[in-house]
């Protein structure tokens, strides 16, 4: 692990074994911290605030995280190779997540040397104020295993930009990819305690890390389970909190809509990343009078799709990244069809394969109540559910607790920002699925989390405004009134 500067072992020895899901084998050996680890990590971090980094500039942060930004650019073939092999997911997918990752190094870069208060005239003649962007402190960043190192620059740029530190804990089932990229944050040559990696082979120090009393923030990507108890914990202390948690998110197809585009967005929307993305399209909400024809374009789509060595430039869809996420899939179509939904593709797994994989699935008819067409799959099950007119399709859209994104086909513009407007989400793409920037706010609304990361007001989520009052006349006045 890499805590204040130096490469370490856990403490008391132990380690664990990291999957690759598509062989079934371990292939990576980490160490598994304990709670003194990450005390040791907190420590560090508390103390990397202080000295060369409490003292940088922006623009000398700003030149840290572009040296960063570079050295990411450099490697980025290497570091999606890792992520492939550490979650499954297909080497061209992270390929471009990864040659994609700098740029949020880049843009908070940008902002780091900019960051500054404003001067406040105040009600009263003999005083001024101004204000002061302060780092929040010590930040545990806590991510997935599903996009681990995008997720983790999404939390890492603001944060260091606007000279926060932090403690990382990426997920036990990808711990290898936080290591990597602590080695390149090593080589940009940001000082010690700056940033601090832990790995860990179950929750234990993760609840360590948040319920610590010295954790000015954490900022969670995860599930909405495990977010709602991060929240919980770190009020305990009132640790400030952002969370990034599930969805359940619909793409509203209308009957005036180019239905060759839909139909690739849906696929893009629920097969790509093999639906193991908090923005997966889990539904589709299509209006009857296109209803068949999108279905079947999709479903055609869906039985064709390759399934196979994530690292085969062929392949479109890996394994899944663990057998808990494969039971959950089973359990959540097998729910379905018990149910009378209709399977009208897929439904198991590719007899040829086995292992992790599960086949493209496309269900019909599941109820609004049920658990297919309510709660996060986190595979490649599209649940299709059917509505009259616009006002229906935005109430089965809005029909979730969730309220991460969305999106609306239509050819009319004027439809199109009028349901954009009423669907309950975070991002709402308009004939489009499934794409980010680093400029563009990202986050959910209900129960998909709190707060944003990307653009310029995520940086405000790391810093605390500090107002410092400035009296002018130097005269004393009666102490025992407010002032
Ligand atoms: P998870 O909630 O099981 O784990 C996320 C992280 O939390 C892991 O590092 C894990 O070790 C840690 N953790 C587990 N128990 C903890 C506890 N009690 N206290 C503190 N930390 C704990 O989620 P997952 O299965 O790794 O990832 C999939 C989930 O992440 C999905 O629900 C997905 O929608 C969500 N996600 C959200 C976004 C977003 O930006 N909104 C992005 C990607 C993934």
């Amino acid at each position: 692990m890499w805590i204040g500067g130096e490469w370490v072992e856990a403490r008391r020895g132990a380690s664990f074994e990291s999957l690759d899901p598509y062989r079934d084998q371990p292939w990576a050996r980490v160490p598994d911290a304990d709670a003194t680890d990450v005390d040791a990590a907190v420590a560090a971090a508390r103390q990397g605030l202080g000295g060369p980094w409490g003292g940088a500039t922006g623009a000398e942060r700003a030149r840290l995280l572009r040296r960063l930004a570079d050295i990411c650019t450099r490697d980025a073939d290497h570091l999606a190779a890792v992520e492939s092999r550490d979650n499954g997911k297909l080497l061209r997918e992270m390929a471009g997540q990864m040659a994609y990752l700098p740029h949020w190094f880049y843009y908070f870069a940008g902002l780091a040397d900019k960051l500054h208060g404003e001067y406040l005239p105040t009600d009263k003649s003999n005083f001024f104020a101004y204000t002061r962007p302060e780092p929040v402190g010590v930040v545990a960043a806590i991510v997935p295993w599903n996009s681990p190192l995008l997720l983790l620059a999404w939390k890492l740029a603001p944060g260091l930009a606007a000279g926060c530190t932090f403690v990382v804990k990426p997920s036990e089932h990808t711990p290898a990819s936080a290591l990597e990229l602590a080695r390149r944050i090593e080589e940009a040559g940001f000082p010690p305690g700056v940033v601090n990696v832990v790995t860990a082979s179950g929750p234990g120090p993760a609840q360590t890390l948040v319920a610590h009393e010295d954790v000015d923030k954490v900022a969670f990507t995860g599930s909405t389970a495990v977010g709602i108890r991060v929240g919980q914990q770190a009020l305990e202390h009132l640790g400030r909190v952002s969370l990034e948690l599930g969805g359940k998110s619909a793409q509203v197809v209308l009957e005036d809509a180019d239905l060759e585009s839909a139909a690739n967005g849906v696929i893009a929307g629920i097969f790509a990343a093999g639906g193991q993305t908090c923005m997966a399209g889990g539904r589709l909400v299509v209006h009857e009078a296109v209803a068949d024809e999108l279905v079947g374009r999709v479903v055609e789509r869906a039985r064709a799709i390759r399934l196979g060595d994530p690292s085969s430039p062929e392949t479109e869809v890996g394994p899944l990244a663990n057998v808990i996420q494969l039971r959950h899939v089973q359990e959540l179509v097998a729910d379905a069809r018990a149910a009378g939904a209709e399977v009208l593709c897929g439904g198991g797994q590719p007899a040829e394969l086995g292992g992790l994989f599960f086949e493209p699935t496309v269900v019909d008819g599941a109820a609004r109540s049920a658990r297919l067409t309510q709660e996060e799959v986190f595979g490649p099950v599209l649940a299709v559910q059917r509505a009259t007119d616009e006002e229906e399709a935005v109430a089965l859209a809005n029909d979730t607790r969730f309220g991460l994104a969305a999106s609306v086909w239509t050819r009319d513009v004027h439809r199109a920002h009028r349901v954009a407007h009423r669907l309950r989400a975070g991002t709402v793409w308009i004939n489009a699925y499934r794409t980010v920037s680093p400029d563009v706010p990202f986050g959910g609304m209900g129960m998909s989390g709190w707060g944003r990361e990307s653009g310029v007001a995520a940086i405000g989520d790391y810093t605390e405004t500090k107002a410092v009052w400035v009296e002018l006349s130097a005269q004393t006045r009666d102490p025992f009134v407010l002032g």
